[in-house]
């Protein structure tokens, strides 16, 4: 059990090789990001220009989760569409007409392009621009894709956050933008941090509802909170904003790195920090070493999924005594996982891409104690007897800043107690 982490490594990741694979892999597509932005985003409907397919992916992912009106649906292309009989970019647009009289609520509407429409190459930025000059001010309509062709699913939200930023409104302020759209919780958890460090002017990307103000320019500095965001981190550099390079607010450790180099860069100094962060810290520590009880020492295995691999890798060896065999990634992008790769110890292989049966020999080879996977991988090696972990929940789940370090490490902690208690059984 590891109650304090331990310095930073003489030797960390940022410079060790990278296995890079390009072959078959085992991913959901960016549509199921629509899951958790729609509740994120509570004025906003995500309309998918998509097959059945798409319609029954987003149904069957969201289904448990459909409590209210829904705020998300799918235009359907039909044979006609596909083999191009019909004109589909009026029937789209007659659509969204149709949607917006029934729908008053709704005051950002997505145009979420599929497979089927990029292979149509239906021009959904068109559609977007047309029906937002026709609904404005009341509208706004933005496009993106969520096409699972050469993606990853958590792409899905780093695409909508990036179509969102050329239409924020442009500013000179000094100001502080957390990007990536977290549970209400977390979030407002770190809101309340920043605010007693000292740092006034906070705006969150995705906002709550489109009415919150969310501006850019030279003087906004951005501090992202997932991983995956590096296509809204270059179209932020574009508006002249300046991203904070910094560990991922997972964990104590990185909580603590995140906002000490949020403070730096608006000139707070370390003192102050570490007054307010003092008690929060503490519990943070106290709770994660109650779960690494399970975790110490045991190995672990990550395949490329999520694209939070490489900072959960860094929390789960050094703050939970875990030892990692390899951490593989759909994409590494070093400006944003960098200071996570510095803090994870030389050791394990950092792996890029996939192909997914040479990665499989690796693993069952490796036999490791817990194996983060995607829902399709998960399955078959829970059959041949390895402990598994899904990715996916770590999206829908609150796990970032301290407030959830313990809850973070109790998702790893759980599946290996319930593979102990179904061996004790077998056993008896
Ligand atoms: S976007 Fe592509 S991968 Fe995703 S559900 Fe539709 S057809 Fe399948």
């Amino acid at each position: 059990m590891t109650a304090h982490t331990p310095p930073p490594p003489a030797m960390g990741c940022r410079n060790a090789p990278v296995l890079k694979e390009r072959g078959q892999h085992e991913v959901f597509c960016g549509l199921t990001g629509i899951i958790w932005l729609h509740r994120k985003m509570q004025d906003a409907f995500f309309l998918v220009v998509g097959s059945r397919t798409c319609a029954h992916l987003l149904q069957s992912a969201a289904g448990v989760m459909i409590f209210a009106e829904p705020r998300f649906g799918t235009a359907i292309l039909e044979e006609g569409d596909l083999a191009g009989l019909a004109d589909a970019q009026e029937e789209l647009e007659r659509e969204v007409d149709r949607l917006l009289a029934r729908r008053s609520d709704i005051r950002q509407l997505f145009l979420v392009g599929s497979c089927p429409s990029e292979v149509i190459k239906l021009d959904l930025s068109r559609a977007a621009e047309r029906l937002s000059a026709k609904y404005a001010p009341r509208v706004r309509v933005l496009n993106y894709s969520g096409s699972g062709i050469e993606t990853t699913f958590t792409e899905g939200e780093d695409a909508c956050l990036a179509a969102m930023v050329p239409a924020l409104p442009a500013s000179d302020e000094r100001q502080l933008m957390m990007v990536g759209a977290l549970p209400d919780v977390a979030e407002d958890q770190a809101l309340d941090l920043l605010a007693q460090i000292g740092i006034d002017k906070v705006s969150v990307l995705p906002a709550r509802n489109a009415d919150t103000e969310v501006s850019v320019g030279p003087n906004t500095s951005f501090a992202l909170t997932q991983a995956f965001l590096g296509g809204t981190h270059a179209a932020l550099e574009r508006r002249g904003a300046r991203h904070i390079p910094a560990p991922f607010p997972f964990g104590e450790e990185g909580t603590t790195a995140w906002l000490r180099a949020v403070a730096r860069d608006f000139g707070i100094d370390q003192a102050r920090v570490d007054a307010v962060i003092d008690a929060p810290r503490a519990r943070a520590r106290k709770a994660v070493a109650k779960a690494a009880e399970t975790l110490s020492g045991k190995s672990l295995f990550f395949f490329p999924d999520s694209q939070m691999e490489i900072p959960l890798a860094r929390f789960l060896t050094r703050e939970c005594g875990m030892r990692a065999v390899e951490v593989g990634a759909p994409y590494i992008h070093k400006t944003l996982v960098g200071p996570d790769l510095e803090l994870l110890a030389e050791g394990p292989v950092i792996s890029e891409g996939q192909d997914v049966e040479m990665q499989l020999d690796r693993c069952r080879a490796a036999q490791p104690d817990l194996t983060v996977c995607g829902l399709g991988l998960a399955n078959p090696l829970e059959a041949e007897g390895l402990c598994t972990k899904w990715a996916i929940e770590l999206v829908f789940t609150p796990v970032h800043f301290y407030e959830q370090a313990g809850d973070l490490a109790s998702l790893f902690a759980r599946p290996l107690r319930r593979h102990d208690l179904l061996k004790l059984e077998a056993a008896e």
